[in-house]
């Protein structure tokens, strides 16, 4: 009966079609069966076979089913592998055997039997006899295997069944529930409410993030609030958000929104608003700490300024327009401190009063070392640009000799 049940359930059930025919896979049955449907049922064998349109004639499956039992005072999950063959025009072949028993007790070791395990072409393969394996192996335990369907009919041991086992538990093998349900609080408080969204979190990789929020999945629970498989890693994604922005995480109110994507977008979008305000802030202090040093070694510059047409190229002349233009056009004039550095004058081109390029100038050879504009990219103004400058070179060098006059 579990072996009728596992060949119909976890194995694909499928129809090759060529233009002539169609061929089912199960019963080896051929008839000139309907052309362009998805799926139609075998009139041989009564079969719902999904239909493929190819020129091949060979499938083989392999699939795992897994059947809960009870013997004396172990829950036992017994692992079996199906294997079938297909060919168009025969009758399907199917292999069945049994190559693991899991064992569990709640106050017992962990126990498996099974057959050994070796990882040839694509997967492992089982062979030799069923006997005590260890779990514990360098490439991970071969044992917790994920099967792709359990028995519906299961028996449970009263321990796990109080505890609210079910074959409703999807994306976490049966293996991962007796291992931890026992001995994990939080775990078990979440399969007795069906939050398996969480449960699935908990028993993998973010365990620590469901203990965390812990207080607010408390409130959920108490609200009848459920958290779908689905959205499980949002909703904790979003008590961080809540928790940086500290909103209250006891309240109903935010812990259970009634649209999640939407108020977790929201706080996202205002985390990066409220971060860039931040760096902005920060450097704030930096501007203002260096304004004064930039004055004193290129205030002679100021003011100077060349047009042409919609051009216009001029003097950066305070430091938070170094941060203006590095934002901008995201390149680093700012955080490579560009107003810090002796040799370089710094200009912006404009056009309609839009910075469009930066442009640095050499003070010990008045020469054009770079002009950029967004991501450190020449625009289509930037031979315009440096034409403009080296048309106006003098006049830059003439600021500089007239200060070293006056000093001299
Ligand atoms: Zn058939």
């Amino acid at each position: 009966v579990q072996r009728e049940w596992g060949l119909k359930h976890c194995l694909k059930h499928v129809a090759y079609r060529t233009k002539k025919q169609t061929s089912c896979l199960d019963c080896g049955h051929v008839w000139a069966g309907p052309q362009k449907v998805k799926s139609c049922i075998c009139p041989a064998c009564g079969t719902r076979l999904h239909v493929e349109d190819t020129l091949k004639r060979k499938l083989d499956q392999r699939e795992w089913m897994a059947v809960l039992d009870v013997n004396n005072e172990f829950q036992v999950v017994r692992i079996f592998e199906i294997f079938s063959y297909h060919k168009a025009g025969e009758k399907a072949r199917y292999y069945v055997w049994e190559v693991i028993q899991q064992f569990f007790n709640p106050d017992l070791e962990m126990q498996v039997v099974g057959r050994l395990c070796g990882s040839m072409g694509n997967g492992n393969n089982f062979y030799g006899d069923m006997e005590i394996r260890s779990t514990d192996s360098y490439y991970g335990n071969k044992y917790d295997l994920w099967p792709t369907k359990i028995y519906p009919k299961i028996k449970c041991l009263p321990e796990y069944k109080r505890n609210g086992y079910t074959v409703a538990v999807h994306g976490i093998s049966p293996y991962q529930i007796f291992n931890k349900i026992i001995s994990d609080n939080v775990a078990e408080t979440l399969l007795k409410v069906k939050q398996y969204g969480l449960l699935e979190l908990r028993l993998g990789n973010k365990r620590h993030d469901v203990k965390r929020h812990w207080d607010s999945v408390k409130i959920c629970i108490r609200n009848k609030y459920m958290i779908t498989a689905k959205d499980a890693v949002t909703w904790l994604d979003y008590m961080d958000l809540l928790e940086y922005f500290r909103k209250d995480r006891r309240s109903p109110k935010y812990v259970c929104p009634t649209n999640l994507k939407k108020d977790h977008d929201r706080l996202v979008k205002k985390k990066v608003a409220e971060e860039k305000r931040r760096t902005i802030e920060k450097q704030k202090q930096k501007i203002e700490s260096s304004q004064k040093a930039y004055i004193k070694s290129k205030g002679m510059f100021f003011g100077l300024a060349f047009t042409s047409g919609r051009l216009t190229v001029k003097v950066l002349e305070h430091v938070e327009e170094f941060l203006n233009e590095g934002l901008s056009h995201h390149h680093c004039v700012f955080t490579n401190a560009y107003y810090k550095k002796e040799d370089s004058l710094i200009f912006s081109a404009q056009i309609n009063g839009q910075s469009v390029e930066t442009v640095e100038v050499s003070l010990t050879d008045f020469r054009i070392v770079q002009s950029r504009g967004i991501r450190n990219q020449a625009t289509d103004y930037n031979q315009q640009i440096i034409d403009l400058i080296n048309k106006n070179m003098k006049a830059i060098a003439d600021r500089r000799k007239a200060v070293k006059k006056e000093a001299a």
